[in-house]
C-alpha cells in the first residue's frame, strides 16, 4: 500500500484560504491516523496569483499540479478580478478553469446529503428529505462550455448575434457513463442520466451512448433516463428517489445546485474532479479537491467561513487519492458528530467561528 502522497494547496481568495487552513489541519491529522507521509506544497491560484504574477495561473503552479497525487483548491475570485480584461480563451481569464483544463479533469464528483441535524436549514419538510444522498456525475470538460465556435458579431441590422455550441464526441459520452456506474456501484447501484434528447442532437448522442454502456458494461446497475426539464422537478420533489446522477456539463451544473439545497448551506458541498472513474479501491492520481462554494467576499476575513465543505473535500481526498474509504468515513462522522453537538457556523444559524468548527472536527476525528 503506498504511504507518501504529494499534495499541492491553493487557497485561492478571500474565505478560500480560511477554509483550507482547516482542510489541512484535518488532512495532518487523518494522515497521521492512516499512517501516510503527505509532502505538502503551497501555492497561489486566481486573483492572489494574478497580483503577484500578472496571471490567474501560472506555469509553475500547473507543474506543480501535474507532479501532485492530488491538489486542495480553496475559491477564487472577488470583486477586485472582475474588471480585469485580459486578451485569449476563458484559461487565461479564469485560474481554476485553466487548471481543470491541464489536468484534464474531466469527471466532476459533487455529492449532497441531507444532514440530520441541519434538516431545519433546508426548504424542506423533514420526511421528504431526511435520508436523501446524492451523487451528480457531471461531465466537466466538453459540451456547450467549450464547444467551438463561440463568439459574438453585429449583425447588418445592428444587432448582436452571440453563439456557442453544445457538442460531444461519443467517447466524451462512453467515457463520463463509464464514471456513473462505477460510482453507482459503490453505492445504490442506481444511474439516472439526465439531457434533453427531444430537443438537441447532442442529447440523442447523450441517451443512445449511455444506454449503450449500460446494456453492454453494466448490467447490473439500473438505469433511468430522464429529460432534465422534468429531472429539475422529479428531483426537487422527491430527492430520497435518487442516487447518482449523470449529466453533461451545463445540466450538471444546474442540478448540481438544485441538489446542494439538500445539505442545509453552500458551505456544507465538497466536491472531487478527477481524470478517470473512481473505481472502489483504486487510488486516483491527478485529481482536484474543492468546496462548491465561492470565495464569499460578503464574510472574508471575519473568520465565520463554514469550513466543512472543505473538510468534507478532505474526506473524498483519502476516498479517492489515497483509496482510504475508511478514513474518509471516519472524517464524515467527525463531522456529522460536530454538526449534532450545535457547533454552527452563522451560515447554519449558529455562532460558531471557523477556528471553534475546525477544533471540533479534530477533536471528534482523534476520538473516532
Ligand atoms: P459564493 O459561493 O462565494 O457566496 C454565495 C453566498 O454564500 C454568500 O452569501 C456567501 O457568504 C455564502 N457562502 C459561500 N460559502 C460559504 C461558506 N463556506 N461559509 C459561509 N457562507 C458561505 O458565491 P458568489 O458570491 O456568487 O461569488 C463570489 C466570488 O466567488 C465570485 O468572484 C465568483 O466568481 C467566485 N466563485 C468561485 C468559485 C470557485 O472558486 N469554485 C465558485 C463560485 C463562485
Amino acid at each position: 500500500m503506498k504511504k507518501s502522497f504529494s499534495v499541492l494547496s491553493l487557497g485561492g481568495d478571500h474565505i478560500g484560504p480560511e477554509v483550507v487552513e482547516s482542510g489541512l489541519q484535518i488532512l495532518e491529522l487523518a494522515a497521521h491516523k492512516a499512517g501516510i507521509d503527505i509532502r505538502l506544497q503551497e501555492d497561489l491560484l486566481g486573483g492572489a496569483s494574478w497580483d503577484r504574477h500578472g496571471r490567474f495561473c501560472t506555469d509553475e503552479v500547473l507543474t506543480k499540479a501535474r507532479a501532485a497525487d492530488a491538489v486542495l483548491v480553496g475559491a477564487v475570485g472577488g470583486p477586485e478580478w472582475d474588471d480585469i480584461v485580459v486578451d485569449g480563451p476563458v484559461t487565461e481569464t479564469d485560474g481554476l478553469t485553466r487548471l481543470r483544463v491541464e489536468l484534464d479533469v474531466y469527471n466532476a464528483l459533487r455529492p449532497a446529503r441531507a444532514w440530520t441535524p441541519l434538516l431545519h436549514n433546508t426548504p424542506y419538510r423533514a420526511e421528504v428529505v431526511d435520508g436523501a444522498d446524492i451523487l451528480v456525475i457531471r461531465e466537466n470538460s466538453g459540451g456547450i462550455y467549450y464547444g467551438e465556435p463561440r463568439g459574438s458579431e453585429t449583425l447588418a441590422d445592428g444587432q448582436v448575434r452571440a453563439f456557442e455550441i453544445s457538442q460531444y464526441l461519443s467517447g466524451e459520452v462512453e467515457r463520463i457513463a463509464r464514471c456513473a456506474f462505477e460510482s453507482a456501484r459503490s453505492r445504490r447501484n442506481r444511474v439516472t442520466s439526465l439531457d434533453k434528447s427531444n430537443v438537441m442532437e447532442s442529447g440523442k448522442l447523450w441517451r443512445e451512448t449511455v444506454s449503450r454502456i449500460g446494456r453492454d458494461e453494466y448490467p447490473d446497475v439500473e438505469l433511468n433516463h430522464l429529460l432534465m426539464d422534468y429531472a429539475l422537478f422529479a428531483v426537487g420533489s422527491e430527492p430520497k428517489k435518487f442516487d447518482v446522477l449523470l449529466a453533461d456539463n451545463l445540466f450538471g451544473d444546474l442540478i448540481s445546485d438544485l441538489v446542494g439545497m439538500l445539505a442545509g448551506s453552500l458551505g456544507m458541498l465538497p466536491s472531487a474532479t478527477i481524470p478517470c472513474a473512481a473505481r472502489a479501491g483504486e487510488m486516483v492520481r491527478g485529481g482536484i479537491y474543492e468546496p462548491s462554494h465561492g470565495s464569499a467576499p460578503d464574510i472574508s476575513g471575519r473568520g465565520i467561513a463554514n469550513p466543512m465543505a472543505t473538510i468534507l473535500s478532505v474526506a473524498m481526498m483519502f476516498e479517492y487519492a489515497f483509496a482510504r474509504v475508511e478514513i474518509a468515513r471516519q472524517i464524515e462522522d467527525a463531522v456529522e458528530q460536530t454538526l449534532q453537538r450545535g457547533i454552527l457556523t452563522p451560515d447554519l444559524g449558529g455562532t460558531a467561528t471557523t477556528n471553534e468548527v475546525t477544533a471540533a472536527v479534530l477533536s471528534a476525528l482523534r476520538a473516532n
